[in-house]
């Protein structure tokens, strides 16, 4: 074993030690594989990342073909319940791999598994699971994989850990070499009415400010060039730290990082943005102009109703004063369709918000009951069908919306990063505002900033040609 063992994994080194003995024997092929599907946000993609970066320390190499994998296992992801049905489809797919393959470990961990009704399904429909384990297990990984292998327990199972324990200095295995997410905190303490997060997560827990802005550093060093903060509510970073330092503060230190990198974050709740926040990304020399601020609904009644703590006009004074600092700066958005009780008026109001901001792009749900959420049992007398529609007519004025704002940019000269060669054979760009442009020119650019002028709008894809 030649990499380091982090401090967060003392008393996990036999298991490590233990884990790539047994492995090496019992494994189809040398070496063992792993197969690690993440479900979700970029949070839970962080994690992903870190579990693989921990599977590396135990010998395993990574595939995407469940029929030569020795260990699949699926992060989810418990936000909707359209994405937990679906991993319990794909859950189901691998009875008969497991049923040809004995040996074949299957696992699951992330947001679902600290859902009891979730757990206990598993349990009684899938006896196939090998390891369960919940958000606050990372760390205890190794031990866990070790138990489940060695199979003397049905099931190896670690949910509901009230751990306060930061999983600082895991290992991390990134799968590409231009993008990099860097968790800032994990938890949430907002309990959004309709969100599953903070009972699934915990509490909020920042990272201590030396140790994101080392992590910054040194992929700057290693050459990444779209470094994005996480956590759920990046503007209430730092207030347990022993020395609270607020966000604006820390992104500010992480820009003043000599080098030629991109810096993003998210995502920023609307009740803390602060003016600080905006003055630091209009002095930014790295900070890319893209603020995500999820707005939920356009509706003062259906925002209290949803705990946001923020109003429509509050929402709309960040964002003029945003417009004001920074007249390039590209708005993008989380938004609700449906909530309980939502009428087709206050329905309305989030299409006149989303008129009158002018976002570059929206991440749209669909209201989904989350089980022991307050939501959940609130009086939901709206059909399916109509939210459906409603959810339509929202797609249509977004693609308005945006098609109307990327051309406007034709003609404009962009700063791009160069982020792979895509299946036409275009290079695929991505402005710092979020917006993919295709131009023509050498495969050897990938991963480097190039300057494009913008020669037509497809909609909300830019094309344009090499400056
Ligand atoms: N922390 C972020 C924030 O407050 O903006 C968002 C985190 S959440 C994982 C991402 C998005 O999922 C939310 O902004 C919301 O739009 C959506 N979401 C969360 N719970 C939902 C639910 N029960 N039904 C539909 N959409 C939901
Ligand atoms: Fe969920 Fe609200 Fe926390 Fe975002 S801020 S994770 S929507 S509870």
């Amino acid at each position: 074993m030649t990499q380091q063992i982090p401090q967060v994994l003392r008393g996990q080194e036999k298991y490590i030690e233990l884990t790539a003995q047994l492995m090496s024997q019992r494994a189809a092929s040398f070496p063992p594989k792993a197969l690690v599907r993440t479900y979700g946000c970029q949070q839970n993609v962080a994690d992903g990342e870190k579990i693989k970066g921990m599977l590396r320390l135990m010998g395993f190499a990574f595939t995407q073909n469940e029929e030569e994998a020795d260990f699949i296992l699926f992060n989810t992801c418990a936000v909707r319940e359209h994405a937990e049905d679906r991993m319990f489809g794909n859950l189901g797919a691998l009875k008969n791999i497991k049923r040809r393959r004995p040996s074949l470990l299957i696992g699951l961990c992330g947001c679902m598994m600290e859902e009891d009704n979730v757990a206990r399904r598993v349990r009684e429909s899938f006896p196939f699971v090998g390891l369960v384990f919940g958000t606050h297990s990372l760390h205890h990984f190794p031990q866990l994989l070790y138990e489940a292998l060695l199979g003397d327990k049905k099931h190896v199972v670690e949910r509901g850990v009230d751990d306060m324990t930061l999983p600082e200095g895991l290992p991390v295995y990134r799968e590409g070499s231009i993008k990099a997410f860097v968790p800032i905190m994990y938890g949430c303490d907002n309990f959004c009415s309709y969100c599953v997060v903070p009972y699934v997560r915990g509490r909020e827990r920042s990272r201590q400010p030396q140790h994101v802005i080392g992590e910054v550093r040194q992929l700057v060093q290693e050459g990444y060039r779209d470094i994005t903060l996480l956590g759920q509510n990046v503007n209430s970073y730092g207030k347990g730290l022993d020395q609270p330092v607020s966000f604006a503060r820390l992104l500010q230190q992480a820009d003043e990082l000599p080098g030629d990198y991109w810096l993003r974050f998210m995502t920023s709740h609307p009740k803390d943005a602060t003016k600080e926040l905006i003055d630091v990304m209009a002095q930014g020399e790295h900070i890319c102009r893209h603020l995500h601020l999820p707005f939920q609904s356009g509706s003062n009644r259906v925002l209290r109703e949803m705990n946001r703590r923020y109003t429509r006009e509050r929402y709309l004074e960040i964002v003029a004063y945003a417009k004001e600092k920074m007249p390039d700066i590209s708005l993008t958005s989380d938004v609700i369709v449906g909530f309980p009780g939502e009428t087709y008026e206050e329905f309305q109001q989030t299409l006149s918000l989303i008129r009158e901001v002018g976002f570059t792009s929206l991440y749209t749900f669909i209201f989904s009951p989350r089980p022991g959420t307050p939501a959940a049992s609130m009086e939901d007398p709206v059909p399916a069908a109509e939210k459906s529609r409603w959810f339509t007519e929202l797609l249509a004025v977004q693609e308005e919306v945006a098609a109307k704002r990327c051309a406007g940019m034709v003609g404009d000269t962009l700063r791009v990063l160069v982020e792979e060669v895509a299946k036409n054979g275009t290079l695929s760009c991505r402005t710092g505002g979020n917006i993919v442009v295709e131009v023509d020119g050498p495969a050897s650019l990938v991963g480097s900033f190039a300057q494009v002028r913008v020669t037509e709008a497809k909609n909300w894809i830019l094309k344009g040609t090499l400056a």
